[in-house]
């Protein structure tokens, strides 16, 4: 049997000591970081070598996606003391993002298009230069996730290193990139059997069926932009409050501040970024104390706008992935996929 066109490179099958041994071999020349339980949720967090067999491939999003690895939610930029600047570095080994789900690679791609196109971002581009993604196709979707209709899930596409797929326990794993490719060779895995490859092609069929949410993407920014008065806006604006969870979870949103903290001698201190959200009354005020959005309304339609129109008009893409994490951490209950039916009603 031959791949189809979403499986166009060689599938190998790696047991549970074989997927152990590549885990160790990554580990040898990355920082891995990974999803693990933690306290009733699944986090991504750094591993060290004895932690490996900790590493959750059909575990649901993490709490926090895979943007803190290449934004810490704080970091200080530099510190200063009078006539005296000190740049901190990017501080970090290269790092292997393993088991982060398709719809979180996508994201990576979607923030690969702000920080590194016309206004390009050093420090987000020498992380990613540095780090090697392994993407956990998703068997059993999650009951918040729409990524079908993002195209970035339920299985990945591309832009991965390596693709797993935890299947009747064994690892089918596939190369997405000549990194990728040179690291299976070296391990020396076989190539699964046509049987293991129609299982792997069922499997993902299944998969994709299991994705029930959809959101109708067909000329989603012109209804946008004919329904900017809709009665959904004042709804969702009553029940919002303004916490900023949904923004802060988002894969996509990538928000930030920059702020000097002056020492109490008044003479040294640090710069610090920090994540920011648009939900936040702060976010818009400017200089004399005007704020374009001082009324919640104008933040709950501009978070949805931004994802479902202007980020399209700006990159030709949607800003959201559909993972599914808003909907999970909104204790308001507001989803994007109900509220775009609404204004389709
Ligand atoms: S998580 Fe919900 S309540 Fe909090 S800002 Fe976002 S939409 Fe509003
Ligand atoms: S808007 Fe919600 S569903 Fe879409 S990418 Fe962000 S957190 Fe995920």
């Amino acid at each position: 049997m031959s791949p189809p066109a979403q499986i166009a490179t060689a599938v190998r099958v790696a047991d549970e000591a074989s997927w152990g041994q590549l885990l160790r071999a990554l580990a040898q020349t990355y920082d891995i970081w990974a999803p693990v339980a933690e306290k009733n949720r699944v986090i991504l967090r750094c591993l060290s070598p004895d932690e490996l067999d900790q590493v959750k491939l059909d575990a649901p999003p993490t709490l926090l996606p895979a943007k803190k690895v290449y934004r810490a939610p704080e970091e200080t930029l530099l510190r200063f003391r009078k006539g005296e600047v000190e740049p901190l570095g990017n501080g970090q080994h290269p790092w292997a993002l393993v088991g982060i789900h398709p719809c979180d690679l996508r994201a990576i791609q979607l923030l690969d298009r702000v920080y590194t196109g016309f206004f390009a971002d050093e420090r987000y581009s020498h992380r990613r230069q540095q780090n090697f993604l392994v993407v956990a196709n998703c068997l059993q979707p999650f009951p918040h996730c729409f990524c079908t209709s993002f195209q970035s899930g339920p299985f990945a596409r591309k832009e991965y290193d390596l693709a797993v797929t935890p299947l009747f326990g064994r690892h089918l794993v596939q190369a997405g990139s000549a990194a990728g490719e040179a690291f299976l060779r070296v391990l020396g895995l076989p190539e699964t059997t046509g049987s293991e490859l129609a299982e792997l092609v069922a499997a993902q069929a299944q998969a994709e069926q299991a994705v029930t949410r959809k959101v109708n993407t067909d000329n989603l920014p012109r209804l946008l932009n004919m329904n900017v008065d809709h009665p959904v806006w004042d709804q969702i604006a009553d029940r919002c409050l303004s916490c900023g969870a949904c923004t802060a979870v988002c894969p996509t949103c990538y928000c930030f501040s920059v702020q000097d903290r002056l020492n109490l001698d008044l003479q040294s201190g640090e710069r610090r970024m920090a994540w920011t959200s648009c939900l936040i009354m702060e976010f818009s005020r400017v200089a004399l104390g005007h704020n374009p959005r001082h009324e919640r309304v104008a933040r709950v339609k501009q978070r949805l706008y931004h994802k479902f129109s202007y980020f399209n008009d700006q990159y030709g893409q949607f800003g959201c992935v559909g993972c599914g994490r808003c909907v999970d951490t909104c204790v308001a209950g507001i989803d994007p996929v109900e509220v775009l039916a609404q204004l389709r009603r």
